[in-house]
């Protein structure tokens, strides 16, 4: 099962079996990409106050548990419950949770906000899902939930239906690029660049508009490289994304990190690139906590950032969009290791780092895609969330903070979209370090890191999006059905949670 040993395995509960589906994760998540870290003690006290705010504002509402997570004022009341438990850094109130009317009326004035995910997943239909299929067969055999075994169907959520059901139907998402990771094990790619390319034309086809973009990957180093970016480049992704480390699911294998500034390697991919007409370079970084460091020591120096700077001023025709913004302390590194640095040093490992790319570098093509940065941070502990968003944006510029949320793994991104229009800077923050607020979720800000700048790296005319107006497409049509037939939000976080028992051996 990729980088996760049996060990850690067997340490895992699928996240569906959880015993409550609510609106937030109220553990972090993990994927093939990262382990996860156990619950903490805040993050008890969040899921506590949210199932007593569903038993109490919903018992008045007539509504169960279950429904109440599906409404708007169960989205409202995970907020309102990171709040009570953290710092108020969310706009959310008990009247919002209390009063489904009030808070649907919120959500309906927002749902045609423009949403440019440029980060995305589902898997591929062979042997990835055969590897998921024995891990949770493995935690089946030891006895947890011996109903897994019989419900193979469950991987059904990382394939493409149930991708395009949570990412177009369940948020309000309006335009998704599917990226993939690569693997010196060729069926462990995550997706092959044929299979982007295919989803994306069968979802456009499908939609009758331009509703999904894609990644082909590039593999600096492996046998062949460049003749293979070549040939999918001739398929026409809308930009290529790679991973430094060279293999991040089966890390033992990697044998083929890189370094963006490689001007004998590297830069072969973005000479190409410039040819066939490629703009932005997207980049896999950080998600490299103490405890991977040691594990993989050779790996650390490709997660870090210290390769975008000469990389970013030597081509100024490209762009380049560090991916999960360098942040160093998700994927089994603990939140608090994160907000301790920041607290003690006024900096975040290695965000801080990238964001004063822009000033040594003289440079103004570096951009950072909030991903895992966004998603593990903000359930727990949203002070370091915010903290991350103020330094970004004072040193790129908010307008070089872009929309990708890693989703599906972490189920519906409805929650992270939520959790960005809800989220501000302390006042206390903003004067202790000059960063500038994040505004209204519809302001100028979150309007351009949701989509405008996306837009703009894409050359996508948000006149002609697919959704509104005279152009509206099938997916629009589908959307307004499904939402007629009430919320079916599934509310289901599709990596794997750690058992917080069994992970302390591990911790
Ligand atoms: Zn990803």
């Amino acid at each position: 099962m990729g980088f996760l040993t049996d060990k850690e395995v067997l340490s895992l509960n699928p996240s569906e079996l959880l015993p409550h589906a609510t609106p937030i994760p109220t553990q972090i998540v993990s994927s093939d990409e990262f382990t996860p870290a156990p619950q903490s003690p805040a993050q008890k006290l969040v899921e506590a106050r949210l199932l007593d705010m569903a038993d109490t504002y919903g018992r008045q509402h007539n509504m169960s548990r279950r429904q109440f997570f599906q409404s708007a004022s169960g989205m409202a009341a995970g907020f309102v419950a990171l709040n009570e438990v953290f710092f108020p850094v969310f706009d959310a109130s008990r009247a919002e949770a209390a009063t489904p009317a009030q808070a649907q009326e919120r959500a309906a004035g927002l749902k045609d906000q423009f949403i440019m995910d440029m980060h995305t997943h589902f898997l591929r239909d062979d042997t990835r899902l055969v590897n998921f299929v024995r891990s949770r067969e493995a935690v089946g055999k030891a006895g947890w939930n011996p109903t897994l075994v019989d419900k193979p169907q469950t991987l059904e959520d990382l394939k493409f239906n149930n991708y395009f059901k949570e990412i177009y139907l369940d948020s309000d998402t309006k335009i998704a690029l599917i990226s993939s990771s690569p693997s010196e094990i060729p069926g462990d790619w995550f997706l092959t660049n044929e299979m982007t390319i295919a989803a994306r034309d069968k979802v456009n086809k499908e939609a009758g508009s331009r509703r999904m973009f894609a990644h082909a990957i590039f593999t600096p180093g492996q046998d062949g490289w460049l003749e293979h970016l070549e040939g999918s480049l001739a398929a026409k992704p809308e930009s290529i994304k790679g991973y430094t480390v060279g293999d991040n699911t089966n890390k033992d294998l990697a044998k083929h990190p890189w370094r963006m500034d490689d001007e004998k390697m590297t830069y072969k991919a973005y000479e190409m690139a410039v040819k066939y007409g490629i703009k932005n370079i997207c980049v896999h970084k950080g998600l490299f906590p103490t405890a991977t460091a040691e594990r993989w020591p050779h790996l650390l120096q490709y997660a870090m950032v210290g390769d975008v700077g000469k990389a970013a001023k030597d081509w100024p025709q490209l762009n380049f969009v560090i991916y999960h913004g360098g942040y160093r302390w998700a994927a089994g590194g603990n939140v608090n290791d994160g907000w301790n640095e920041f607290e003690t040093t006024g900096r975040v490992s290695w965000v801080s780092d990238l964001a004063e790319v822009p000033a040594k570098y003289g440079v103004t093509n570096v951009y950072a895609d909030v991903g895992q940065l966004f998603a593990q941070s903000v359930v727990a502990d949203p002070r370091i969330t915010a903290a991350m968003m103020g330094i970004l944006g004072k040193g790129l510029g908010y307008d070089r903070v872009v929309w990708g949320t890693d989703a599906v793994w972490t189920g519906s991104p409805q929650w992270q979209i939520e959790a960005l229009r809800r989220l501000e800077i302390s006042e206390e923050m903003q004067k202790k370090y000059g960063f500038k607020p994040l505004g209204p979720a519809t302001g100028a800000i979150k309007t351009a890191i949701f989509g405008g700048t996306n837009a703009k790296l894409y050359d996508f005319d948000i006149s002609k999006r697919g959704d509104i107006g005279p152009n509206r497409d099938k997916f629009s049509i589908m959307k307004a059905e499904y939402e007629q037939r009430g919320p079916a939000r599934s509310n289901l976080r599709y990596g794997y949670v750690s058992d917080a028992v069994d992970w302390s051996a591990f911790a």
